[in-house]
């Protein structure tokens, strides 16, 4: 089964289609990305401060995003990604400028070109109505659960978040996020990060949520509609911190989604203990009113199908693997979808390490069953550079984690998870790379681990298990 392939809904949905641009012409870092058409290398973005309205009787949406930015060299235009929305105006630095689009692409033009090094902000008005865009993983973004209350979920990943708002969109330009939102009274809000402000305007009301991340635009997420949620306290075993984390759930389900989602303090004790201080302010999980493939981890706030609640915790090593990538995949980002298996190899591990940790299968009965499952398929994949159409193939994902169970295996319990830690630390809130992973793992190893990962990344063939050890999972 795969794992966060971002086929957001199973009922049918209008679709726009997304197409590569003329950025894939550009060169230098965009032409060695596997999706060129997205983002832009000519800046980094700083923060986006996002005001929205939704009405859901019509499923319309009036934004104005407010983005600062830094220019990483003289910029003659400013490229977003936004789809399916119109641009009513923008400015940039305070003056009205022209705009242009292309495919999915916004252009800005400045009156003169933007200096390199110069900070800079844009000024949005823009709207529309929303919906997932047409990706090669299906219809991702912006969707409507098709509930009596008019409900709507974003479940971006990859290619998605253009849906909803205009964006640089790469997994490494990653900035703070507020947003306002305001919907008809009665409906609720949920966004990434801390509610700060809730203010009733009458036959309206507005939220607004403040998440200092650093987020990359395809895990900010919002949620409206009509939920139950309770609020619970977990602690945070590397740091002693209590952390306030909220779930938010249809009420008719809330019976079973309390049971489904209950051990969250338990993981985030046993995750810290394995991978470190907890990287954000907040945790919680939604549960939307539809059917999802697949549950997303967007960051802070990963959302579940109503199908992934059953009340007898059948789809629990999923709400494992969502916690796990707030560290990895969330706190520590992408460079590039090219590097997938950073992000989907260790949240799979975290599955197996909490499936160890509660009693259930080791994580080394799963790896050795794992094993001998992708030792009868084929042999095709190199995981550390699966190709863009492959970055969600299931092989990414436990043959990743076999390669961390390797390293585990070869290791040693104590320098694994010291090692594990390390890798968040040395990259929390920042983007990094399998180059870099396999030096850092280089540091942590009295033994070269360069050849075993290298043949478990890189090679085509299925390496060999090394034999079983003691295991005892930390803490
Ligand atoms: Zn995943």
């Amino acid at each position: 089964m795969t794992r966060c392939t971002r086929r957001a809904l199973i009922r049918g949905a209008a679709l726009a289609p997304l197409a590569a641009t003329a950025a894939d012409r550009l060169t230098g870092p965009a032409a060695e990305r596997y999706f060129p058409g997205h983002g832009s290398y000519g800046h980094h973005t700083t923060s986006y401060d996002l005001s929205l309205a939704y009405d859901p009787a019509a499923g319309t949406l009036r934004g104005r995003a407010r983005i600062r930015a830094v220019a990483a060299r003289p910029l003659p235009e400013v490229e977003l990604d936004l789809a399916r929305l119109t641009v009513r105006s923008a400015r940039v630095d305070d003056i009205e400028v022209r705009t242009r689009t292309k495919r999915h692409k916004l252009l800005l033009t400045p009156p003169r070109p933007l200096a390199e090094g110069a900070p800079f902000t844009l000024d949005i008005s823009y709207g529309g109505r929303p919906g997932p865009v047409r990706t090669p993983f299906g219809a991702i973004g912006w969707d409507r659960t098709g509930d009596a209350h008019g409900g709507t979920l974003v479940a971006a990943q990859p290619l998605g978040a253009p849906s909803w708002f205009p964006c640089n969109d790469r997994p490494d330009d990653k900035a703070e996020f507020v947003f306002r939102v305001t919907v008809p009274r009665g409906h609720h809000v949920l966004a990434n990060g801390a509610l700060t402000e809730r203010s009733d305007n009458g036959a309206t009301e507005s939220w607004t949520y403040h998440h200092s991340g650093p987020m990359a635009p395809y895990l900010a997420a919002l949620y409206t509609g009509r939920f139950g949620n309770d609020t619970w306290q977990a602690r945070d075993t590397a740091t002693g911190r209590s952390i306030t984390g909220r779930n938010a759930y249809p009420v008719r389900l809330s019976h079973r989604a309390r049971h489904d989602l209950g051990r969250q303090p338990a993981m985030i004790e046993a995750f810290t203990g394995w991978f470190g201080p907890y990287p954000f302010e907040t945790y919680g999980a939604v549960v939307v009113d539809a059917d999802l493939d697949e549950p997303v981890e967007n960051q802070t706030l990963p959302v579940f199908g109503r199908n992934h609640i059953d009340g007898e915790r059948t789809w629990e090593t999923l709400v494992a693997h969502e916690l796990a990538h707030q560290w990895y995949g969330n706190s520590v980002s992408l460079r590039d979808w090219r590097d997938i298996w950073l992000n989907e190899g260790f949240a799979t591990y975290g599955e197996w390490l909490w499936s160890e940790h509660t009693g259930e299968d080791p994580a080394d009965a799963i790896a050795r069953r794992e094993w001998a499952r992708l030792h009868r398929g084929p042999q095709n994949l190199r995981i550390g550079d699966p190709g863009q159409d492959r970055i969600f193939d299931d092989r990414v994902y436990t043959r990743g984690a076999c390669a961390l169970h390797a390293l585990r295996l070869t290791t040693g319990d104590e320098r694994f998870f010291t090692l594990l830690r390390g890798w968040h630390h040395a990259h929390r809130g920042r983007s990094a790379d399998t180059p870099a992973f396999l030096a850092h793992a280089a540091r942590y190893t009295p033994q070269t681990p360069e050849p075993l990962l290298h043949a478990w990344l890189y090679d085509k063939p299925l390496p060999p298990l090394p034999p079983p050890r003691p295991a005892a999972v930390r803490p």
